[in-house]
């Protein structure tokens, strides 16, 4: 049999971009997909005229020249800025913490006046702790920005992320809240951001072009389990335990859901991301997807558009592993699973998923850039 010199499992950014590499230094690859497409999580789908980020919203941002370069090399970015609005109660502030968030709440102009109401509230909540280190989030917090920045914004938000009262979070879960006192609510401090023109299946059609790719097949109930029967090496981006049949134990994740639905208005909520920062609503955002790539009077061209109310919870079976827990039993249980996989001989773990860790696109993209073929 004429072997492939890679195959390829999983055609998330990892498997595409090293796909699109290891093609170019005329690698014969195979990538196959247990979903019904290929993209993995930056799969779009079209509806209403609209690209619809259905594994939750993506924005791509770097710092780093060559990544940057790399992806536009392959499809030109738009000019999207994630300036993320938050809804609490009604009274809608900008993000990230800046000068217009500090206006709106206090009604301050200056730098000078906003640091000094933080600094207020920053040392109350270090004289209430009477000389102990903070013991749990809420502590925490209270002691990085005080309270009216904690209560509107921190708060009831985290609780929905994780389900459970800030009190009852650790305190490490919060290390730095960045404070920004200019007026810019850019959220990001990237060089570059921006979304692929024509949405993220573009990019991944570009990146897959001319090689072979299967779809709806699954790695450990397929022929491939055998894979060196195919391949010569195996480039493995599913799940890292799942790989080792769980031997040690099953790693956890966390998940979001979506509600995703049309409405009948051009522009529902006037900005891509609105976070909901109250128990007022059990969700925690809705993404506007339209705006994404529709700017100024393109937003009214399409006549609907598409929502999509994100729901945090507990990951269990059937659903999708979103954010690796680093807790400590997850965090040893992944070093173990590591030490297996140095084991193996010709197989490369990429990913997220392959790696337990949370990475952006761009250093997926990175990591892909610095294998040397
Ligand atoms: P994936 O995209 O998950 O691809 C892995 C693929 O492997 C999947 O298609 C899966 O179906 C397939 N697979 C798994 N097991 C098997 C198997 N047994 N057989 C066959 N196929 C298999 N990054 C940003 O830079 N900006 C953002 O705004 C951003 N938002 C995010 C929002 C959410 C909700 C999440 C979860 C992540 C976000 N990310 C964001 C991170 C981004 O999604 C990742 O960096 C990127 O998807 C990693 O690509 P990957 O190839 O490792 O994983």
């Amino acid at each position: 049999m004429n072997k492939y010199d890679y195959l390829i499992i999983g055609s998330g950014l990892f498997g595409a971009c090293f796909a699109y590499r290891a093609k170019k230094a005329n690698k014969k690859c195979l990538v196959i997909e247990k979903r019904p497409q290929l993209g993995g999580n930056v799969f779009c789908e079209q509806i209403e005229g609209i690209n619809v980020h259905k594994y939750g919203a993506h924005i791509f941002h770097t710092s780093n020249k060559m990544v940057w370069e790399f992806v536009n090399n392959i499809v030109e970015f738009n000019r999207y800025t994630n300036c993320p609005i938050a809804d609490y109660r009604g009274e809608l502030y900008n993000l990230p913490f800046n000068m217009n968030t500090f206006n709106r709440l206090w009604g301050v102009k200056t730098p000078i006046e906003a640091q000094l109401k933080i600094e207020e509230q920053k040392a109350e909540a270090v004289v209430a702790l009477n000389g102990c280190n903070p013991q749990n989030l809420e502590e925490q917090a209270l002691c990085l920005v005080g309270r009216d920045i904690y209560n509107k914004f921190i708060k009831e938000y985290t609780e929905k992320q994780w389900g459970r009262d800030c009190k009852e979070l650790p305190p490490f879960i919060i290390c730095r809240l960045p404070i920004r006192m200019i007026f810019d609510n850019n959220y990001f401090n990237d060089k570059y951001q921006g979304i692929p023109m024509g949405g993220y299946n573009k990019l991944i059609e570009v990146l897959l072009e001319g090689i072979e790719c299967k779809i709806n097949v699954d790695f450990f109930s397929s022929e491939y389990k055998n894979w060196e029967r195919y391949a010569t090496n195996l480039v493995y981006t599913g799940a890292l335990d799942e790989f080792f049949g769980y031997s040690l134990g099953r790693l956890n994740w966390r998940t979001v859901s979506f509600n995703t639905r049309i409405e009948n208005t051009p522009n529902y909520q006037g900005n891509a991301v609105v976070n909901y920062t109250s128990h007022n609503e059990p969700y925690t955002r809705i993404i506007e997807h339209k705006h994404f790539e529709m700017f100024g009077k393109e937003v009214y061209n399409c006549p609907k558009t598409v929502v999509s109310e994100e729901y945090s919870s507990e990951y269990r079976d059937g659903m999708e592993p979103y954010y690796p827990i680093n807790d400590d039993r997850n965090n040893a249980l992944a070093g173990e699973y590591r030490k297996l996989a140095k084991k193996q001989e010709n197989v490369i773990f990429g990913g997220r998923l392959g790696q337990y860790e949370y990475y952006d696109m761009a250093p997926i993209i990175e990591q892909v850039l610095k294998i040397q073929l």
